[in-house]
């Protein structure tokens, strides 16, 4: 399963067809901003997926029709996820959507706020992935009941200013933290969330300056690889 792409231009597809995996099982598209499903064509294309899972959408993003109907020419179904919705896959791995409920979203502005957040579980290890929520989508988040602690934490909207992060810390009490980000204008990751979870004592990894973030998990431990280890 691979969730979220990339830019079109980075060569995540690449290193999918080198690495061997051919077809994907799921690609799982958090919403559809450029910088994470603008290399699902090439994959849906070059690559091949089993399902392509989307959530709440702006049916009228140019993006989001492209990767529809690239999909409808490749014969790949669409599975719709909703908030809590289960996919059950292979050695007990299970991933339930947290949310949001599947909606018609009415302008750009929506998109952040309503990526599909998955809690991923194996074994005793969950994981959080948060897409790009800001504040909106973060209160929204912590009105889920189910929402508890987990190990791994995939840090929402690449680590962005966010009033309501200290909240969603207290809540899921992750040990490791993934910020995942680029170069960017936008002056993420926000060094206030850095200290934030460093200072509760959670161990922060990011991709802009650590590479790749590999996390090997196991039924009752996990290891955190960073490709460039810098003692952070
Ligand atoms: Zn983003």
């Amino acid at each position: 399963m691979l969730i979220d792409t990339g830019e079109e231009d980075v060569e995540v597809y690449m290193k999918l067809l080198k690495s061997g995996v051919k077809p994907l099982d799921y690609l799982v598209l958090s919403h559809t901003h450029s910088d994470h499903a603008g290399g699902a064509v090439d994959i849906l294309k070059k690559v091949g997926v089993k399902h392509l899972v989307m959530g709440a959408s702006l049916m009228s993003d140019p993006l989001y029709k492209n990767v529809v109907q690239i999909a409808k020419d490749n014969h790949t179904p669409i599975t719709w996820l909703s908030k809590g919705d289960v996919l059950n896959l292979s050695f007990g791995l299970r991933i339930e959507c947290l949310g949001p409920e599947l909606k018609e979203l009415k302008s750009d502005d929506e998109l952040n706020d309503n990526s599909i957040v998955l809690l991923m579980t194996y074994g005793d290890i969950d994981l959080l992935f948060t897409g790009d929520l800001e504040k909106k989508g973060e209160e929204n988040l912590l009105q889920i009941s189910k929402l508890k602690t987990v190990e791994i934490l995939k840090v929402p909207h690449h680590g962005s200013e966010n009033a309501a992060a200290n909240k969603l810390l207290e809540r899921v009490k992750p040990q490791t933290a993934i910020i995942q980000v680029g170069p960017n204008l936008y002056g993420h990751p926000n060094r206030a969330i850095i200290d934030l979870y460093e200072n509760a004592g959670v161990r922060v990894y990011r991709t802009d300056r650590q590479g790749a973030i590999t996390v090997n998990i196991q039924k009752d431990y996990y290891e955190v690889i960073p490709f460039i280890d810098i003692n952070n």
